[in-house]
């Protein structure tokens, strides 16, 4: 059976001559999550149609709220160029919302954009309503504070749906380009990389694993949550880097306070490594203003100094409540709360250093003389691609 679905745009409909890069980029995106059910996208200026051949409801609806660049969508029906199609389909939508929310109050909303139809809309409107109120004395046609409503659209074809879903907004993943995203098994983190791909950003994703310190658990718990980024990311490629000779190479070296600061160092210069390697054009990070030592302005300037790329550090002004609240939204945060240490946990300093001299800790950086360390991380790194998961996101 095919199925079809209207999708809704934002922000790209705001663009000027390039928006059908951005329009192409969406396309592309929505037919790649859906290609076992040889999905087709037809449309353009602001509306689309998705096609899928046998695909079940839930999956479908699972899918596109998720995929960056929807705003909303909604499952559509074609009606026939007579009345009774209309009030055929209308009626089982009417039918369906009743169940769904137990609510009664409605509208019925037509638009006609070509006039050759033989009832304006305002008749339209008024036959459908009619038919609606005619399913239970309970129901009331209320036009200002509907709890649900049925659209009928007059269009070359004559379109017609009910409940519309939202979309997480945003941009299409990979007009912007990539983004490496530092992916810990903590809450921060895939909160950044989801909102940095909801700007356009197709991201890959690295994790500095430092076993047997950091349990196979903690590994797995990173895989998830690459699982559960790969769904608005249309797949993700993970680089699981081994961190154990350096972090204690570096542990071995430096002052105590100061080994944290240096470990982000380290990685910081790995990302932009792995980014150079995989074209990508700037790094993210879970960072979070004054959130731990390694998180002031003072410390950030050193660790970000190890990165000529641009970084992005979209949380850097959010509450923890707050990123916990878009964690939570977005499906991350039953994973991200298992109790599973990072490296940075176990490695912790009991006094570490919270506002950094930038030249002294430059000092203790090149004293530590990692950089064949760091150039093996990069060059023997491997790539895991990772496939979305079923469940989620869900919004
Ligand atoms: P998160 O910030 O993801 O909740 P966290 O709080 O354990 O995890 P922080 O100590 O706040 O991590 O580290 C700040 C940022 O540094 C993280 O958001 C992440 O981008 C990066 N980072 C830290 N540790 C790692 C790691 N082991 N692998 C990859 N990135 C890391
Ligand atoms: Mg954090």
């Amino acid at each position: 059976m095919t199925d079809i679905y209207l999708i809704k745009i934002g922000e790209i409909s705001l663009k000027g001559k390039n928006r059908s890069f951005f329009e192409d980029m969406l396309k592309k995106n929505i037919t790649k999550a859906l290609k076992t059910y040889g999905a087709k996208m037809k449309g353009g200026f602001g509306r689309f149609y998705l096609t899928v051949e046998d695909c079940p409801e839930n999956v479908a609806t699972e899918t596109l709220a998720c995929i960056p660049g929807i705003v909303a969508f909604c499952k559509t029906f074609i009606a026939e160029e007579n009345i009774d199609s209309i009030r055929e389909i209308v009626v089982k939508l009417a039918q369906e919302q009743i169940e769904a929310t137990g609510k009664y109050d409605f509208k019925i909303n037509t638009r006609r954009l070509r006039k050759d139809f033989y009832m304006d809309s305002y008749q339209i409107s008024c036959e459908m309503g009619g038919a609606v109120l005619d399913l239970s004395e309970k129901l009331r046609v209320n036009v200002k504070n509907p709890d649900w409503d049925v659209n009928i659209e007059v269009r070359e074809q004559i379109i017609i749906y009910g409940k519309t879903l939202p979309g997480p907004g945003g941009l299409p993943v990979g007009c912007a380009g990539r983004g490496t995203l530092l992916l810990s098994g903590g809450i921060d983190s895939p909160v950044a990389g989801y909102l940095m791909a909801k700007r356009g950003l197709k991201l890959n994703a690295i994790y500095f694993h430092t076993h047997p310190y950091t349990s196979e658990q903690a590994k797995e718990k990173v895989i998830q949550l690459a699982e559960i980024l790969a769904k608005s990311n249309g797949g993700i490629d993970l680089y699981i880097v081994d961190f154990t000779k350096l972090q204690l190479h570096i542990n071995g070296l430096c002052a105590p306070s100061e080994s944290t600061i240096l470990s982000r160092s380290c990685m910081m210069e790995i990302a932009q490594g792995i980014a150079d390697k995989t074209y990508s054009s700037c790094v993210i990070t879970g960072e979070a203003l004054s959130q731990v030592a390694s998180q002031t302005v003072e410390s950030l300037r050193v660790t970000g100094s190890h990165c000529t790329l641009p970084v992005f550090r979209p949380v850097i002004g959010l509450d923890k409540e707050e990123i916990i609240n878009i964690a939570k939204k977005i499906g991350t945060y039953e994973t991200s709360t298992l109790p599973y240490d990072d490296c940075c946990v176990v490695f912790s300093p009991k006094k570490p250093v919270t506002k950094p001299n930038f030249e002294r800790l430059n000092e203790s950086f090149a004293k530590l003389d990692a950089d064949q360390l760091i150039l093996e991380c990069i060059e023997t790194t491997p790539k895991t691609y990772i496939k979305f998961r079923k469940s989620g996101l869900s919004n």
